[in-house]
């Protein structure tokens, strides 16, 4: 056993770690072109981490979180918003903000900046649901997981490595709405992470940044890991 990552299409993924709690981040399951059929129907969820309010993020939140009574934690305006208008609990604990840490299940996450918007639609009117977010997750012995959720490169990702010293980073290169390869190369520079997933790339026929074009720029010993939709890493 050890800390596996499935990817499953666009930002979505399935951190099952050694201890054996299973975590979705960003479970756009439903709708989501490059999800596997086999994955958008979860098993089972000890947690659930949003990085921001938009659709292609939370996903199957509530409903995977209605179904397995577990924790969702998420920028406080977004699980705010997840409770009035969509009925989740109130639990302050599940509603962070960046630079906090808080442990569910035996792992410790924490909220990060990251340069991007927040917003959902209800009924006819977009609503504000707070700042995005990226997320490190940690566990004692196991490498520690930055995901950046959306977001562009930004100076303070030297403040990420500094703090958390990420193992692994994942990173949108889909360019357009987020980072593309080239701004995802010198983010890996500045989080001097040893192993980057590229997420975020080749869903819509607007996110066209690839894996092809960012293994060039990668600073030089980064291992670039490229799974398939519904494929699982070992990290
Ligand atoms: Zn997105």
């Amino acid at each position: 056993m050890a800390t596996t990552l499935t990817w499953l299409g666009h930002s979505a993924f399935r951190l099952d770690t050694e201890a054996g709690t299973r975590l979705y981040v960003d479970p756009f399951l439903t709708g989501n072109p490059k999800c596997p059929d086999s994955e958008r129907e979860p098993e089972r969820c000890d947690l659930v981490v949003l990085t921001h309010g938009h659709g292609d993020h939370v996903g199957d939140a509530v409903e995977i979180a209605k179904r397995f009574e577990c924790p969702v934690v998420a920028p406080v305006e977004l699980r705010d918003w997840l409770t009035v208008a969509h009925g989740l609990p109130e639990d302050g604990a599940q509603a962070m903000n960046k630079g906090g840490t808080e442990s569910f299940a035996g792992v410790r996450l924490t909220l990060t900046d990251a340069n991007h918007s927040s917003s959902n639609w209800q009924d006819d009117r977009i609503v504000y649901t707070g700042e995005p977010t990226g997320v490190v997750v940690r566990q004692d012995n196991e490498p520690t997981v930055y995901l950046a959720g959306d977001t562009n490169v930004f100076g303070d990702m030297a403040l990420i490595r500094r703090l958390y010293s990420p193992d692994v980073a994942v990173l949108p290169i889909g360019d357009h709405f987020t980072m593309g390869p080239e701004e995802a190369a010198v983010a890996t520079e500045l989080l001097g992470a040893a192993r980057v997933v590229p997420c975020h790339y080749g869903t819509f026929g607007l996110l066209t940044g690839t894996p092809d074009a960012l293994r060039p720029l990668l600073p030089n010993g980064v291992e670039l890991l490229v799974p398939e939709p519904g494929e699982t890493l070992t990290l």
